[in-house]
This record gives structure tokens, C-alpha cells and sequence, in this order.
């Protein structure tokens, strides 16, 4: 397959300067869906997620019937949000390598993806080839919490297996990756003026202290990291705190070593708060916990014998390329598509430094993901 660069430079470029922060997707979306409108879908849907998310637009899915009847129906993701800074970016292209200028991040997590998905698509149409029935599903505020994945509803899909497009390096393909589950803890102690009548305070910011220095953080074992990354409380420097909140998060690809290290935290917050005494005797309440630690997204785990390792298998085979199959760190929407039962590998598309000014990505290496996705839709 002839893919052209000039083609996939030209929407790459469009969609990057495009803005779309969190929430503020509608633009890129309609671009989109007029978009694959043109090229022919047979079905264009935006869903009604913008009352859960918070976006102006919902997420939105353009299917094509395809001509093979015997591939079964897949999907493709990629998300349309960008981190932010990311408005009014300019894209520079120095040799074969896009920029942003400097003061943006790039976008190319994840319109590279986009972009790569248009190219493929356009050539397979141009060239009259026969593809799997396939869907394209494009998701709003990933980047805030996966909230357009979390809201989508895969009953609208025919498809029974998909792939999402975020990821760094080409010829990865994801199959696993941790659920996270967040971590809040709120101490309640007791105000006091900390010259005047020091013996008459509880101390909230101390307590957190000394469980925050008990707590195992970082790379808890092969499977679980864990983090504290926020504590915010007290008043002013003369007053005793009765009030801190510490805000941290347990990750683990080992569910019941998730829950083990959830456990750990809330108890030893709860010893720190429970062992406070008062050596004096002259203070009537006591400090208070309230520790909750909600689900930031599931699990993702899949079979080396489910659709989407296979099928990358066989599209890998017949380009005569090795793929690496791989666990990543990081939550995606695919967790939230893998939870809902549509098993989703993660593939790399060759996007560098993300989450940054100095964000790029080679041509090459877009042309090369271009022709993974041509061989899993038409092998
Ligand atoms: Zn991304």
C-alpha cells in the first residue's frame, strides 16, 4: 500500500491546529464528523456523554459497513482532547519531524492517531480494497480522567474488539495496564491560637505527617506503585490546623494487591488519627478521619488468545514485522473499554515526549503505524 505523505502531513497539520482542550472538543469533533461524512460512512453518532462529562460536544462514532464479511466488525479509538498549553498551536515540520512551536504542546497525543486512522482510511478508499466492517470511535476529556470513555455506552458499537491509538512506541501493542484507584484523607483536629494556648489544638497537619512517613510510596512491588501527590490544609502560620486533606493514589495491574495497599493507607491513617492522646488532659474531642479511595479506572488485562492480540498477531505476520506485546503504567480509555467487555489493545503510533512543549512525532513512524492499521483492516 502507497500511503501519501504529503496527505497525512496536510490533516495531521489541520487537526494539531485545531483547538481542542478538555471539554472544549466540539470544534474538532464536527471538522471530524463532516469529515468521515465525505469519505462515506454509513453511520455518523455523536452521543448525549456532554451531560456527563461536562464537554460541549459528546464522544462520537462513524461506522463503515466495509466489504469483508469474514473479518469480524472492529473498532479504532482515539481521543480527541489535548493536554493542556494547547491553544493556537503552530506546527512546524523540521525534516521528517513535527514540532509544535514551542509554546503549545503539540497534539500529537492523540491526533497523530487521528490522523493516521484518515490516511489509512482514504487510501484503502481510493484504492477500492476490501476492509473489515469497522467503527471509529472518537472520545472527548481523556486527558481529566478518561470521563468520555467512562460515559460511553458500547452497546451503540457493532464492533466486537478494537484497538485505541495512544501510545508511544510503534510495533507495541498494549495488553495490559493498571487500575487506579485514588486516595483521599481528611483529618479533622482542633484549632487553637499556637502561642497563646498551644496545649488547646490538634494538630491536623502533624497527624497526616506522621502516616504520610509510614506509608510504602513508589514502586510498591513488579505490579503496584503507589503516590501522595497533594496535601493542602491549615490557616496561618499561628494557628494549630485542624484541617488537612491528603490526596494520593494506589496503581496495581495485581487487583487483590491493589486492595491489600488501599487497606495498608486507610489503617495506618486511621492508627495516626486513633493513637493521638492529649498528655495534658485538657482537651474534650478528639480528631476525626474521613478516608475514602474511589476507582480512578479499571483494570485492563487481556488474553494472548483474545481478538485484538490475535488479529495484531496476524496483521504483524503478514507485514513481516515483530510486535511487541507489552504492560503499560498508565490508564487509557481502552480500560474502560476493556471493562465494558470489549476486549481493546493499546497500540504505539510513535508520539515522543508527551505532555510537553517538546512533544513530537516523525512522519515515519506515523506512515509506519499507517500500515499496521491498513494490514489489520484489510489482512
Ligand atoms: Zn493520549
Amino acid at each position: 500500500m502507497q500511503f501519501n505523505s504529503d496527505r497525512l502531513t496536510y490533516y495531521f497539520t489541520t487537526l494539531c491546529e485545531i483547538d481542542s482542550p478538555s471539554k472544549g472538543e466540539s470544534k474538532l469533533s464536527s471538522y471530524l464528523q463532516d469529515l468521515f461524512h465525505d469519505l462515506g460512512a454509513d453511520l455518523v453518532f455523536e452521543d448525549n456523554s456532554s451531560f456527563v462529562t461536562g464537554s460541549d460536544c459528546g464522544n462520537f462514532v462513524a461506522r463503515f459497513a466495509g466489504s469483508r464479511s469474514d473479518v469480524e466488525p472492529l473498532f479504532f479509538n482515539c481521543h480527541l482532547d489535548v493536554i493542556k498549553p494547547c491553544l493556537g498551536v503552530k506546527v512546524r515540520k523540521i525534516n521528517d519531524i513535527f514540532y509544535s512551536s514551542g509554546d503549545t504542546v503539540l497534539g500529537a497525543d492523540d491526533k497523530a492517531g487521528i490522523a493516521i486512522l484518515i490516511e489509512t482510511l482514504i487510501a484503502i478508499i481510493l484504492e477500492n480494497i476490501p476492509f473489515a466492517p469497522v467503527e471509529f470511535v472518537f472520545t472527548t476529556c481523556e486527558e481529566i480522567g478518561l470521563l468520555g470513555a467512562k460515559a460511553f455506552d458500547p452497546s451503540v458499537l457493532v464492533a466486537k474488539y478494537g484497538y485505541s491509538l495512544d501510545s508511544t512506541s510503534i510495533d507495541n501493542v498494549i495488553i495490559g495496564a493498571p487500575a487506579s484507584y485514588g486516595i483521599s484523607a481528611e483529618i479533622h483536629g482542633l484549632a487553637s491560637h499556637a502561642g497563646l494556648r498551644p496545649l488547646y489544638g490538634i494538630n491536623a497537619i502533624q497527624l497526616a505527617a506522621h502516616a504520610v512517613s509510614r506509608l510504602p510510596l513508589g514502586q510498591i512491588d513488579g505490579e503496584t506503585t503507589a503516590n501522595i501527590g497533594l496535601i493542602t490544609g491549615g490557616t496561618a502560620t499561628n494557628i494549630i490546623p485542624d484541617y488537612v486533606r491528603v490526596d494520593g493514589e494506589v496503581r496495581s495491574h495485581n487487583l487483590s494487591k491493589l486492595f491489600s495497599t488501599l487497606d495498608l493507607f486507610k489503617n495506618t491513617f486511621q492508627d495516626s488519627v486513633a493513637n493521638w492522646h492529649d498528655p495534658h488532659n485538657l482537651i474534650t474531642t478528639r480528631p476525626s478521619l474521613a478516608f475514602a479511595s474511589p476507582e480512578q479506572y479499571p483494570l485492563m488485562k487481556l488474553a494472548s488468545d483474545s481478538l485484538p492480540v490475535l488479529r495484531a498477531h496476524q496483521a504483524g505476520s503478514f507485514l513481516s514485522r515483530p510486535l511487541q506485546f507489552i504492560q503499560a503504567g498508565g490508564g487509557s480509555d481502552a480500560n474502560f473499554f476493556n471493562a465494558s467487555g470489549l476486549p481493546t489493545a493499546i497500540l504505539g503510533i510513535g508520539m515522543e515526549n508527551i505532555h510537553s512543549v517538546s512533544e513530537n512525532i516523525k512522519l515515519s513512524d506515523m506512515l509506519r503505524t499507517a500500515e499496521l492499521i491498513y494490514s489489520i483492516l484489510t489482512c
